[in-house]
């Protein structure tokens, strides 16, 4: 390896390091070198066996198993299932709100089958929704069931998503054997204020 290679090695390792410490990540979570190591593999390869993670860590199996172990106990592992929007067919709908009161409307379709996640941001737009259907229709249904009309809701921007650049996992609340679970109107409760 030549020496400017060496040098823009040291500067990454170095800039690594910096990230590490500003960030107070290590000490935060009360993690050490090797459950960074161990992140990093499952997160690459969420079915990496204890086996392959303690060859490459050199730890024992057990070991590496009690590491992942706790590692999901303090929540800084997790795991979502779902599925990669890429490959199926749906509809996804990013719906950009200003509300009054952002949380209280995130309650409100806490049980929608069709909600997907929010975003509090800052700007005007301050909620940022995530809603998948089968149909745009249906979509466009639920945004105006659960959007359009509620007094906390000044203003909404209803965008299809059309690609992603990553996997983009959909955990899906659908429940295929209940026949009911049709629409928001039967099966979301909404609680608006006075009603
Ligand atoms: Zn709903």
């Amino acid at each position: 390896m030549n020496k400017s290679i060496m040098a823009k090695h040291e500067s990454t390792f170095k800039k690594i390091e910096e990230f590490k410490s500003n960030t107070r990540f290590n000490e935060k979570l009360n993690l050490d070198d090797r459950d960074n190591v161990i992140l990093s593999i499952l997160q690459k390869n969420p079915d990496a066996s204890q086996e392959e993670i303690a060859g490459k860590i050199r730890l024992s199996q057990p070991s590496v198993g009690t590491r992942i172990r706790k590692l999901h106990e303090k929540g800084i592992l997790s795991t979502i299932t779902g599925v990669n929007f890429g490959l199926v067919d749906l509809h996804l709908g990013k719906i950009d709100v200003n509300a009054t009161d952002t949380v209280s409307i995130i309650k409100e379709f806490s049980n929608c089958p069709f909600f997907i996640n929010a975003l509090i941001t800052s700007g005007k737009y301050n909620l940022c929704l995530f809603f998948m259907a089968t149909d745009l229709k249906r979509l466009e249904g639920i945004v105006n069931y659960h959007l359009r009309g509620n007094p906390k809701v000044k203003d909404v921007e209803l965008n299809i998503v059309i690609s992603t650049a990553k996997d983009f996992v959909l955990p899906l609340n659908i429940d295929y054997d209940n026949k009911e679970q049709l629409n928001c109107e039967q099966k979301c409760g909404r609680t608006l204020e006075g009603k």
